[in-house]
């Protein structure tokens, strides 16, 4: 029955910067649709923790800097070792520095691409291959409206977003035909940390929302149902796709 195929009952899920945000309620989407998740961040995850676990569902954090690549071999370890598999990997952590772009410093550009970029590719490198040998596998990867846009003052993050649509396409020609669906989501205007400094400026604020057909902000729990549906078998044939969740702004 087609309800059964988004169910992703015992799958073991990994989504990063899952403290806070969009990450936070795609752990808790993933987890009510079946699967045990490991949330890596920085810092603790008690409050997505006990989100999850007051449903009586299962969740693991691994505090891991995901600043540079050099944690993801601990990662992949410690998520092995907690449920001894792993099939969903939802490459989330990002970050966005806001300068004019005469000013952005080569410090500040490293940062970003680092993060943004480097660390999903190697992510996704490091879980594909595990993917690869048990030939199934679902990586969504978390782009941006700058995948598609130029933004004002965030040239770092634009080009670290426009790389994330271009590896979940360059990743799902090599290995759609080995079991592995590579997809994006691109997030439009959400409500999060990400863009408190937006929101607070009341006419950025008004602005955006006036752009946004839908009229309001995102929220986190918005990324809830493509997140599902991206990891699980109803999106078997879904490959290379950056699928937004904007309130319509992409279509304005
Ligand atoms: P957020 O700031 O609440 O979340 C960012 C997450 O990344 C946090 O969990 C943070 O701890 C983690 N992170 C940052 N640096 C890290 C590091 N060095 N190591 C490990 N984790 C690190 O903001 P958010 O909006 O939830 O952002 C989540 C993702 O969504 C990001 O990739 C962001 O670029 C993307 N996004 C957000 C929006 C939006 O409007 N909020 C729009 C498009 C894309």
């Amino acid at each position: 029955m087609i309800l059964d195929k988004f169910r992703i009952d015992g799958k073991v899920a990994v989504v990063t910067g899952a403290n806070t945000g969009l990450g936070q309620a795609m752990c808790v989407a993933l987890a009510q649709a079946g699967a045990k998740v490991c949330g890596v961040a920085r810092r603790s995850c008690a409050e997505t923790q006990a989100m999850i676990e007051k449903d009586g569902f299962v969740f693991k954090e691994i505090i891991a800097d995901l600043a540079t690549t050099e944690k993801i071999p601990f990662i992949l370890e410690s998520v092995k070792e907690a449920f001894g598999r792993v099939d969903i990997l939802v490459n989330n952590a990002g970050m966005i520095l806001r300068e004019d772009a005469e000013n952005v410093t080569e410090e500040d550009w490293n940062r970003v691409i680092s993060l943004n970029q480097n660390v999903v590719y190697f992510m996704c490198q490091a879980f594909g291959k595990e993917f690869i040998a048990q030939g199934s596998g679902k990586i969504v990867n978390i782009a941006s409206m700058l995948s598609y846009q130029g933004g004002i003052r965030v040239p770092a993050y634009c080009a670290s977003k426009s790389a994330v649509m271009g590896i979940t396409k360059a990743l799902a020609n090599e290995w759609a035909s080995k079991g592995v669906n590579v997809n994006a989501i691109a997030p439009g205007y959400m409500a999060t940390n990400n863009t408190d400094n937006l929101r607070k400026d009341k006419d950025r604020s008004e602005a955006i929302i006036d752009r946004i057909p839908a009229g309001r902000w995102g929220t986190p729990e918005d990324m809830s149902g493509a997140v599902v549906f991206l990891c699980s078998q109803a999106s078997d044939y879904v490959n290379g796709f950056t699928l937004a969740v904007d309130g319509g702004w992409l279509a304005r």
